[in-house]
């Protein structure tokens, strides 16, 4: 998998922090078994949304995704390429828009190298953003003038036939979701350093492959009130909580829990 060699240490993270190996990333939890509410009334239906692609630079590379444009909202998902960290998506209601400025910079750039339609926009408690219509330049001022047309509550051209998301920038998302990961693990204040966590990987993709294949997570489930997936698509959150509150226990060992855990027992 692409997205755990970059190093040795970590190749064997195989499907422990992959979130290529995740489905549902936070299944909910069905515990009530109350009656349904009443649903309230019909809500208004959802404005229409016009979708254009742009890229937020950062002083370290950049995010990019889609941003949303309606008559009550517009929002980013940093869906093609996200934010190391934390995802830079937000959603500013119009009436908090302050300032939302269209800038074309295009004249005098080469085309298909930089195409230069900005987009600037202020909208407190949001730190002011610049963000760049991106994807090849013919797309890019195409979204520039849907961009001012949606704005203008005008009819808005055709959304650009999206072409396949480039290999480059697919693994530049695959990079940045790994960086992702690896910052929601090293954040995790169970986190023992680099040396330790290392350490923990082998026995850990152990214990997670044993678990699966002798079906033992819908028990662990039950012992910790977890809600682990039990085909062993975890999400990151959740396999830092097998690693850090059971594998790097001391004295763990991965055949004494399996039998604990196969005896009701925590290990
Ligand atoms: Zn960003």
């Amino acid at each position: 998998m692409a997205r755990c060699s970059i190093t040795k240490a970590v190749f064997v993270c195989v499907c422990l922090f992959s979130s290529a190996c995740k489905q549902d990333t936070n299944p909910e939890p069905t515990t009530s078994a109350a009656p349904e509410p009443t649903p309230p009334p019909a809500a208004a239906p959802a404005a229409p949304e016009t979708r254009v692609r742009v890229a937020h630079g950062h002083g370290m590379g950049a995010c990019e995704g889609y941003l949303f444009i309606s008559a009550n909202a517009i929002r980013y998902e940093d869906s093609i390429r996200p934010a190391a960290g934390p995802s830079h998506g937000f959603s500013c209601a119009t009436k908090d828009l302050q300032k939302f400025e269209l800038v074309d910079n295009s004249k005098g750039k080469v085309p298909g190298n930089s195409v230069g339609y900005w987009l600037n926009m202020t909208c407190p408690p949001l730190n002011n953003l610049s963000l760049v219509f991106s994807g090849p330049p013919a797309d890019a001022k195409q979204d520039f003038l849907r961009t001012q047309q949606a704005r203008a509550g005008k009819d808005v051209a055709p959304e650009p036939a999206r072409p396949e998301i480039s290999a480059e920038t697919k693994a530049a998302g695959d990079r940045a979701n790994y960086v992702k990961e690896l910052f929601e693990i090293t954040s995790d204040p169970r986190y023992p350093g680099t040396e330790q966590f290392k350490l923990l990987l082998v026995p850990t993709a152990d214990f997670k492959n044993k678990l699966v294949g002798r079906k033992l997570v819908g028990a662990l489930n039950r012992l910790y009130g977890w809600n682990l997936s039990e085909d062993g698509k975890w999400t990151t959150k959740q396999a830092n909580d097998v690693m850090f509150d059971i594998v790097a226990k001391p004295n763990f060992e991965v055949e004494k829990a399996l039998a604990a855990i196969a005896a009701n027992r925590k290990p």
